[in-house]
């Protein structure tokens, strides 16, 4: 039999799952039996099902218009969003619109494709059932729930909690506490220390920390014209959550309009010359030039993000730009991250819940499967080697065509 996690008051159970699922519409149903419906039999036959010995509940296809559901959810035992494979994102529109404007207070099931690093993202989003293919573990599945009990830190005696658990959530307060210190250090001994901010949930928590604990450290972003729209609206996030209007650099256009013109709009992918040349025109030139004048910059970069990465320090001398560079979470997992962004609220670019663990411009950066090293969909035509965009490797900016205003 399918199992079914459920998540709620900060438990986690797995149960057998009672509902049988029919897929089509119009088809015969038992006369008894929990069972989940297409919208069309809920809205033909409402009373039919009600009469029925047996919870009803809906299927909804991320392909149907959500604005169906309105005003016609009572009744409902249950809804399921469909998740048909794992980059499909518009199951967590779905569910976020059910909770936050129908009103959906009953069971919110997320079914499909469902994955042991999805649940995170799913529960943010509202869900609180998870159905497990057959073919998945459970238990093993609903370890992806794990970071939300560091979420409700009061009440993590009450929870009986594997001594390995504890320790990882004590380890996980230390780094807290040892990065905001850090990050005071560098405002006081570095004025005007700026973060830049790649709007990725790493640079949200640098963000976070800043922002909530009001720290003198500047943020700026590098809008390279090739982003997701989901980054660019992180910005206004930003801006929502801690009434923080961030600093937007932009290339200069005459450099971007050269390239363009010479080379043409994809050229990244016929070489990595041509690759290194446009993030030099997009990002780098972008970058020195917010970086001018500053005495130290700081970056939301981990060890365990990409082999290039692996031996990052927490402080480092910028040689190329004659400053101080900091990487305050270098030491930081990707579970830290999430963590820490369940317990503070913290606003995720939408990406990462579609595989998404690491976002570059949308033309160079696809989803990659859970398990997959976390760079491999950055440059994916590229060697793992090589998957830096020259602004944490030495690496001069091209010429700049116009000089920035
Ligand atoms: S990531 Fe791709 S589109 Fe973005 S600046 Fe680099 S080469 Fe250009």
């Amino acid at each position: 039999m399918s199992k079914v996690i459920r998540f709620a008051d900060r438990r986690v159970r797995i149960e057998d799952d009672s509902f049988t699922l029919v897929r089509d519409a119009g088809a015969p149903i038992a006369p008894e039996g929990d069972i989940l419906v297409p919208l069309s039999d809920w809205l033909e036959r409402r009373d039919a099902l009600l009469n029925r010995a047996g919870k009803v509940g809906l299927w909804v296809s991320p392909s149907e218009d959500p604005k169906q559901l309105s005003g016609v959810l009572d009744g409902l035992d249950a809804i399921a969003i469909e998740f048909p494979k794992f980059t499909d994102g518009r199951g967590y529109s779905i569910g976020t619109l059910l909770r936050k404007r129908y009103g959906w207070k009953g069971e919110l099931r997320a079914f499909g494709d469902v994955l042991r690093d999805q649940l995170f993202y799913m529960a943010r989003a509202g869900f609180d059932s998870f159905a497990v293919p057959e073919t998945r573990d459970a238990v093993a599945t609903a370890e992806g729930l794990n970071d939300f009990s560091a979420f409700y830190q009061d009440a993590v005696a009450d929870i009986a909690l594997p001594a390995h658990r504890r320790r990882e959530l004590a380890a996980r307060e230390a780094k807290i506490t040892r990065t905001l210190r850090q990050l005071k250090e560098i405002a006081a001994r570095h004025p005007g220390a700026a973060l830049a901010t790649s709007l990725s949930a790493e640079d949200m928590v640098v963000t976070d920390l800043i922002a909530r604990n009001e720290l003198p450290i500047h943020i700026f972003t590098l809008d390279t014209g090739r982003l997701h729209e989901e980054t660019v609206g992180m910005i206004g996030e930003i801006q929502n959550r801690y009434g923080l209007a961030i600093e937007v650099m932009k290339p200069v256009q005459a450099s971007v309009d050269a390239h363009v013109g010479t080379h043409g709009a994809h050229a990244f992918y016929d070489s990595l010359e041509l690759r290194k040349e446009c993030c030099g025109i997009r990002k780098v030139e972008p970058l020195n030039r917010a970086l001018t004048g500053r005495s130290a910059w700081l970056t939301g970069m981990r060890r365990d993000q990409a082999v290039t990465r692996g031996q990052l320090a927490e402080e480092e001398r910028d040689t190329d730009r004659g400053m101080a560079k900091f990487n305050p979470i270098a030491d930081w997992s990707w579970e830290d991250v999430l963590a820490y962004a369940a317990r503070y609220d913290v606003p995720l670019n939408p990406l990462h819940a579609r595989g998404y663990p690491s976002i570059g411009c949308e033309p160079c950066t696809r989803a990659v499967r859970p398990g997959e090293d976390p760079r491999a969909g950055r440059w994916w035509w590229e060697q793992r080697d090589s998957k830096e965009c020259g602004l944490h490797v030495s690496n001069p900016p091209p010429p700049i065509l116009v000089a920035a205003e």
